[in-house]
């Protein structure tokens, strides 16, 4: 096989070069045996890069970070956050890098991010690397969230680095390569207002108007103007979260972006059995970021972004103050309107219908859910089912039959459209207990599982015999799921 010439890859500095104070150049640990695991082709091939090339001697070490393109500056990126509501000062990337940013087939420019790449100035104690399994969960529940249609990071490889990591026990190594609009995080506002620089502040703000929100510039006051925009996009992932039955897990500061895309999956998981007061994390105690606080969460780190934006939005403190609580309370209006059409669509029901309707029967809904734990995802294809005529895989999911009944009927009159709901109410999602044995197995070497879930969950919509399994709650020896942090 001849080998490919080298391409040139062009890998900009712009985050490095306009916001040096919030970047460290840094460079990622030499892995012994890089061996890639999953590689995306499609977003490689978006993104212009071979993916023939990716898998060679010298892509496996582009995807570890070292070979490092000419022209490009790794960094480590500084940032602050608030994590389970108390402030960190510098947390930062402490196991990632920032290679540089790419521009995609349309023009948009696209960080390219390692996690796992060895320890940093901002490691505090923690050895900067990443075990296969967290990598590889990252890789499958990004890739299905992109394909649920939610904004979010997306996972380019996860490759083995050949290195094993000390966890409960030894694992092999991973460093993950992703890709995200930006890694700007409301956490990266705190830190640099917290220098009390305001320049620097001002020039992180206008870089994240020009990546993200670029109408903003033209507002009458921008930095609010910049406000708003996160705010919208906030209101609309979290409300898409909460419609497909996603837990955060670690919903901190530093892990809300301004790009409103999903980022920073650790002890994240899928509902089954609908419950608002779902956790999974093993470290969340109290339960503050359980299912049902994600958007009451979200709107307390706005306010966080709101008050490092406060010098920038005017320079007398109360108007300033005045004008960002203001701007916050759009979140609610924001969050409930995407919710509620979302829960229309979900139901099948005609875009005209009142949103108040929509909303009290997706409420009355998902209550009947909760009362008799039937599983969330199921129960919207099994409605589907409904819709067209047959009544019992629904039926057959509840105990109070009469409380179905009643429901059914009400819904049934307003006309639900199946096939609209098919297209939006996933058959399949990267759930537990598959995503558990998938990382098992590939952590023995078996990667077959794996990339059998990968297939499932990366086209959600349309029901393919054979892959029954994928769509089935799981089994009830599967017992409480938890999942852990310090990934
Ligand atoms: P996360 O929970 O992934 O959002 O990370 C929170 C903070 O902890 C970030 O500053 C990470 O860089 C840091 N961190 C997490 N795991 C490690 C690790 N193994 N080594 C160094 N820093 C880490
Ligand atoms: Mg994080």
């Amino acid at each position: 096989m001849s080998v490919a010439p080298p391409p040139t890859i062009a890998l900009g500095n712009r985050f490095a070069s306009e916001l040096a104070e919030l970047a460290l150049p840094w460079q990622a640990d030499a892995a012994p045996d890089p061996q890639v695991l999953v590689l995306n082709e499609p977003l490689a091939t978006e993104l212009g890069l071979d993916p023939g090339w990716l898998r060679s001697d010298e892509g496996r070490r582009l995807l570890v970070g070292n070979l490092v393109p000419e022209g490009a500056t790794p960094v480590a990126q500084a940032y602050a956050g608030h994590q389970f509501g108390w402030y960190a000062p510098r947390l930062g990337d402490g196991r990632a890098l920032l290679l540089g940013e790419l521009a995609d087939a349309d023009g948009r420019l696209r960080d390219l991010h390692l996690k796992g790449s060895g320890r940093t100035p901002f490691s505090r104690g923690a050895d900067g690397l990443a075990a296969v399994g967290p990598m590889l969960r990252e890789y499958v529940v990004s890739e299905a969230m992109h394909a649920l249609g939610i904004p979010t990071t997306r996972s380019l490889a996860v490759v083995a680095t050949g290195r094993q990591v000390r966890r409960e026990t030894l694992l092999p190594g991973a460093v993950l390569a992703r890709v995200a609009g930006s890694h700007l995080r409301v956490g990266t506002f705190q830190y640099a207002r917290a220098t009390d620089d305001v320049d620097l502040l001002r020039r992180l703000a206008d870089h994240a108007i020009a990546r993200h929100h670029p109408g903003a510039a033209a507002a009458e006051r921008p930095y609010l103007a910049l406000f708003e925009a996160v705010v919208a996009v906030q209101a609309s992932l979290v409300a898409r979260w909460m419609l497909v039955g996603f837990v955060h897990g670690v919903m901190n500061t530093d892990n809300t972006t301004i790009s409103g895309e999903t980022i920073d999956y650790g002890p994240c998981a899928f509902l089954e059995a609908f419950d608002p007061a779902t956790v999974y994390s093993s470290i969340d105690e109290s339960g503050r970021y359980a299912y049902g606080n994600q958007p009451l969460v979200a709107e307390w780190n706005l306010a966080r972004l709101a008050e490092a934006l406060l010098p920038l939005i005017d320079d007398d403190p109360e108007t300033a103050v005045a004008l960002a609580v203001e701007s916050l309370g759009a979140f609610r209006r924001r969050y409930g309107a995407a919710w509620s059409a979302g829960m229309r669509a979900k139901l099948g029901l005609p875009e005209g219908l009142d949103d108040a309707v929509a909303s009290a029967l997706g409420d009355e809904w998902l209550a009947l859910l909760r009362r008799d734990h039937v599983d969330h995802t199921s129960s919207f294809r099994a409605l589907g089912a409904a819709a067209r005529g047959d009544v019992d895989l629904a039926r057959n999911l509840f105990l109070d039959l009469a409380g179905f009944d009643a429901w059914l009927e009400r819904w049934r009159a307003l006309g639900p459209d199946p096939d609209a709901m098919d297209r939006v109410n996933p058959a399949y999602i990267p759930r537990n207990h598959l995503v558990e044995e998938a990382l098992a197995a590939a952590t023995d070497g078996d990667l077959g599982p794996l990339e059998r879930l990968l297939d499932a969950v990366t086209d959600p919509f349309g029901e393919r015999p054979g892959l029954e399994r994928y769509a089935a709650p799981a089994p009830q020896d599967f017992g409480a799921y938890r999942t852990f942090c310090g990934t």
